[in-house]
């Protein structure tokens, strides 16, 4: 893995700092957003023509290319490579006329969702990627609900117009009944599937004509028009009499898009395109330009915090081990918050008061790292420093505060873990340790019996296969597992007596978790709602507090 200094420390001091107008200018310029979509919808081609357009890539495909590399070069990754999924989310910033998007990869296999749920605690804004013939997708609707709850605005791209089956006024209708969110289209399809031709432009009422290239490798040259303008060469007079009325249809009867609307989540503005054929991508683009959100305020335990609070301020919102086996690091993902982040500044952990120099911080660009010296709001670092950071941890100088939110998700899936070989059994537990660490996986006991076997809670059952293949790869800890019949698990909060005394249905289970926190295994909602009834006196949680 190549490590590289971009610019040196004195270029780090020379750096704007809070409260200057290009301080200011550079929070300004910043769009940090992530793509959400079920997989296979096109979010890596989409992807690999959003660094294409930007002048990032020359050529198409590069993604993809460090994707099968990085799938070589590791063990961890073989599993990646095996189930052709993608499990390790990565950051790619590129700029586009002026602007510095950050773009945080989120993982696609429903089995994830709580790595890519996190991420979604670091993203102002999201790409909502649809595939125009299947709509929307049990993956989608479960992102989406995520972003709704957490109130990011969404840019909905429907992708594959190219192919037959392509249905853009279903997408819009489905849009609004499954998501429940006004769609507001500002761009239409010059026809669909082996028809498909261009957009039409709704905001400046203009046809963009595009000519394909072999496999969509470089930009693709484009034509323009207006509605009463537009030759038989330039396009065929059927499919302009159909754009025709569709555009009378859509300016009569839409509902207008407000940007304001569209940042307090009640709208989503809808593009068409192709992301193989690269049709409509600069559109998006631009959309991401013009609407997109620079970096917004974020809630703290001391309120809402700007980003242009002078101080520094980010948090820790994801922790991967071993990302690179051969120097076994770990890495602290850390959003910037506000103010300015240098290299080699002193910050103090609010959770813990722990003052620490970071000097080592980096930017990941796919699989490359180079080291970063300053970093703005909206910006992502990875910060190399073992076992000091917890998910959801308030990196601060200055006064110290504590930014809030959900860093846990409700654990669906349960099982009990078994050390096959009891000589591996410290290297067993230290594993465990760092993937629990890094909020790979949740870890529960019995109080009665603690030195038993742990039980893993996960929100997808893939992350069983994960925890397995990680402690033989990395831990030599070979293991078994079982799964077990619950299906959902509440925290319990309560006098220290009602909590003793608590009533649990027989099928139901009382434990642990690391922290001493009691949490109770359930099989049924209906036993739920019964231990609920039995237990009045206390409450129950669908996640676990942060720690
Ligand atoms: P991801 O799983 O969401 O990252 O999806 P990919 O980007 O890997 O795309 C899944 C498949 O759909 C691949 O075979 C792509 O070539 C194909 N694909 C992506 N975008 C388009 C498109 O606009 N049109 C067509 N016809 N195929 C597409």
């Amino acid at each position: 893995m190549s490590e590289q200094t971009l610019s040196s420390p004195a270029a780090a001091e020379a750096s704007p700092q809070g409260g200057s107008q290009q301080f200011r200018n550079e929070i300004r310029r910043r769009r940090t957003f992530a793509i959400i979509s079920h997989p296979d919808a096109g979010k890596t081609t989409l992807t690999e023509k959003l660094l294409l357009y930007s002048g990032c890539v020359a050529t198409a495909g590069a993604v993809r290319g460090r994707k099968t590399q990085r799938a070589a070069r590791s063990d961890w990754m073989e599993l990646e490579r095996e189930r052709g999924i993608s499990i390790t989310s990565t950051v790619l910033s590129f700029e586009y006329e002026g602007l510095l998007l950050n773009l945080l990869d989120t993982p696609g296999h429903e089995d994830f969702s709580e790595d890519t749920y996190r991420t979604l605690t670091a993203v102002d804004c999201a790409v909502m990627v649809l595939d125009s013939v299947k709509g929307i997708e049990a993956q989608t609707k479960k992102l989406f609900a995520i972003c709704a709850q957490r109130k990011i605005p969404i840019i909905t791209f429907v992708n594959k117009l190219d192919r037959p089956g392509a249905d853009p006024l279903g997408n819009l209708g489905e849009i609004e009944q499954v998501l429940g969110i006004h769609a507001v289209p500002l761009n239409w399809p010059i026809g669909t599937g082996r028809d498909f031709r261009g957009v039409y432009d709704l905001v400046d009422k203009e046809l963009k004509l595009f000519s394909p290239v072999p496999q969509g490798a470089v930009r693709v040259p484009t034509e323009t028009a207006k509605l009463d303008n537009v030759s038989e060469e330039q396009l065929d007079p059927l499919l302009l009499s159909k754009l025709r009325d569709e555009v009378e249809l859509l300016e009569c009867a839409g509902e207008p898009f407000t940007r304001e609307a569209f940042l307090e989540g009640q709208i989503t503005p809808v593009f068409f395109g192709s992301a193989l054929t690269n049709f409509g991508i600069e559109l998006l683009l631009e959309a991401l330009h013009e609407y997109a959100p620079p970096p917004a305020p974020r809630p703290s335990d001391k309120g809402m915090v700007p980003a242009d609070r002078p101080d520094f301020a980010g948090v820790i919102f994801k922790i991967q081990a071993n990302l690179d086996p051969r120097h076994h690091d770990c890495v602290a993902f850390l959003r910037v918050c506000c103010g300015t982040f240098t290299r080699d500044m002193e910050v103090s952990i609010a959770r813990t008061g722990t003052r620490m120099r970071v000097s080592r911080s980096q930017r990941l660009f796919a699989q490359e790292r180079e080291t970063m010296d300053v970093a703005y709001p909206g910006d992502v670092l990875g910060l190399t420093i073992p076992g000091q950071f917890r998910l959801g941890d308030t990196l601060c100088i200055g006064e110290p505060l504590q930014f809030t939110g959900q860093w846990q998700f409700p654990p669906e899936c349960f099982a009990t873990l078994r050390c096959t070989d009891t000589q591996r059994r410290k290297q067993f537990d230290k594993g465990l340790l760092q993937l629990v660490e890094e909020g790979a996986i949740q870890l529960l006991r019995d109080p009665l019996a603690p030195s038993q076997e742990p039980i893993l809670a996960a929100v997808g059952a893939l992350q069983f296969d994960v925890v397995q293949f990680r402690l033989e790869s990395e831990y030599r800890a070979v293991t078994t597992i079982h799964r077990l019949p619950y299906r959902m698990a509440r925290w319990v909060k309560g006098s220290t007596e009602d909590i003793e005394n608590l009533k649990v249905p027989s099928t139901g289970r009382q434990l642990i978790d690391e922290d001493g926190l009691t949490v109770v295994l359930f099989d049924t909602e209906g036993m739920f709602q019964y231990c609920k009834k039995m237990n009045p006196n206390v409450e129950f949680f669908d996640a676990r507090p942060l720690r």
